[in-house]
């Protein structure tokens, strides 16, 4: 059995080693992830060099997701790396301190905006929530605040107001520069970190065009406030990533499953992609075997319906990149057994808008219900197979498509296999016959296993998708008997 579910893998130090490149493409890595947070332009250009050239002596499709900073906002360093903050101490975020010269009574911040941010008794959490401050006053250039929860806090850690609203807008001068460079790199994904609202979305997407790149916009849900207007940022996007680390320390943990439940549903219902991503398998950045908590936590996504399960540290910095994609790779395979994700009965009362829809629907529901061995969706831009993997199936669906970024875009889609496909002929019965034939060189399907063909009259036209043919292996129509769609 194929795993429907995808796994992005982030490339880091400790998937450098080529050996490990290898192994990381060997377990089964979809997606890569280029975190614009760490490392030089030249580092990431060259990852995205190297994982494209393994993959390619894989024979495999691996697509590239680069991921931008965003305005996190942090503290700046200590003199001498670390503090140790005490409960019930001042501590004064400074925006005038020199970068170098935080201590136990203030640390600078290069947000100059925070203190107009934020007000008297709002909850300020560093490092993703392991301190707690407790603002006593703001006035132009200081946040004065008393210790809640106290601990070491390290040089350059996050900080996030609970509940949210901080006003720093998604895109940095950084940001915009390492659109340039993403766009350079021709990745299939550019994900836009602390996402606002639709217009940050669209700002994205017309950089990354206006800097020749057609890659696909992920927009990172990790904001309190953006949870109001959700549906019109998925909207705008090709994707959504519920980025739990920020989002958690924002809106509570506790808080954290049902907005994941909540997302995807969304998110698929918009016929969108989405992507689960942070601390899945963090105990992996130390062990070679996943916690029972993490086990059940990426199966939990795979039944919710997540499109694909995203690795952090656990591949960037850990010492176990290709255990932990097994490990995912494992889980999801079992995870996908259950009934409830290959049975559906999602957009069973909507009224389709348009033909490719309709055909992708009458696609899955016939699959569904026939004992059909494979899909083979004859796709241009991969607009049908989008709507296809929107609905629970235990079918694979296969993308047949000549177009080399619509293969490596679909690496992130549920349940979509991408295939090379030029078929020789314009005669639809022979093409029929080589998209089937393609099938069986790759052991997809054997004689006498039924197919659902899905394609357009005219081969090569963007959604033009308008015929689907159930067709059994091996009883092909004979291309002269019928001129048969
Ligand atoms: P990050 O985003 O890893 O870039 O912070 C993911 C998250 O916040 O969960
Ligand atoms: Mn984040």
């Amino acid at each position: 059995m194929l795993r429907r579910t995808k796994i992005i893998a982030t490339l880091g130090p400790a998937t450098d080693d080529p050996k490990m490149l290898d192994k990381i493409i060997e377990a089964g890595v979809d997606v890569v992830r280029i975190n614009m947070s760490h490392g030089s332009p030249e580092e990431h250009f060259d990852r995205c060099e190297r994982i494209r050239n393994r993959a390619r002596a894989h024979g495999r499709q691996v697509g590239v997701l680069a991921d931008l900073q965003g305005p996190k906002i942090r503290i700046e360093r200590f003199k001498n790396g670390k503090v140790d903050l005490k409960e019930g101490d001042t501590f004064i975020i400074d925006t005038k301190l020199g970068v170098n010269d935080g201590t136990a009574e203030r640390v600078g911040t290069s947000y100059k905006q925070l203190p107009h941010d934020v007000k008297r008794g709002d909850t300020l959490l560093l490092d993703d929530g392991r301190i707690t401050l407790w603002v006593n006053d703001a006035n132009d250039t200081e946040v004065n605040c008393r210790v809640v929860n106290g601990g070491e806090l390290f040089d350059r850690k996050g900080i996030n107001r609970q509940g949210g609203g901080l006003s720093a807008p998604a895109l940095t001068d950084k940001d915009r520069n390492d659109i340039k460079l993403a766009a350079k790199m021709q990745v299939d994904y550019l994900a836009v970190s602390f996402v606002r609202h639709a217009d940050d979305v669209e700002e994205a997407r017309k950089l990354l065009r206006d800097a020749g790149c057609q890659g696909g916009i992920v927009s990172k849900i990790e904001r309190a406030e953006c949870m109001d207007v959700v549906e019109s940022i998925i909207d705008a996007s090709d994707a959504i990533m519920i980025a739990r680390g920020d989002l958690g320390v924002e809106i509570g943990d506790a808080a954290l499953p049902p907005v994941q439940k909540r997302l995807i549903s969304i998110a698929r219902t918009h016929n969108r992609v989405v992507i689960t991503a942070t601390q899945m398998m963090e105990s992996m950045i130390h062990s070679h075997i996943p916690t029972r908590a993490e086990v059940f936590d990426v199966a939990n996504a795979v039944l919710d319906g997540t499109d694909a399960v995203m690795l952090s540290a656990e591949t960037a910095s850990g010492k176990y990149p290709d255990k932990a994609i097994a490990a995912m790779d494992r889980i999801c395979r079992e995870a996908e057994k259950q009934r409830e994700v290959t049975h559906s009965d999602h957009r069973i009362d909507t009224t389709f808008l348009r033909i490719d829809e309709a055909i992708a629907m009458a696609t899955m529901y016939s699959a569904n219900h026939l004992h059909v061995k494979a899909i083979a969706a004859l796709t241009e831009s991969g607009s049908t197979v989008l709507w296809m993997s929107r609905i629970s199936s235990g079918i694979p669906i296969y993308a047949l498509t000549r177009s080399v970024e619509t293969r490596r875009k679909v690496t992130l889609y549920r349940g979509v296999y991408p295939v090379s496909f030029e078929p020789t002929s314009k005669d639809h019965a022979e093409v029929n016959r080589e998209a089937v034939d393609e099938l069986l060189r790759r052991g997809a399907v054997r004689d006498g296993d039924l197919v659902v063909i899905t394609k357009g009259d005219l081969m090569g036209v963007m959604g033009g998708t308008n015929a689907m043919k159930i067709v059994r292996v091996g009883e092909l129509l004979d291309p002269n008997a019928a001129n048969s769609n």
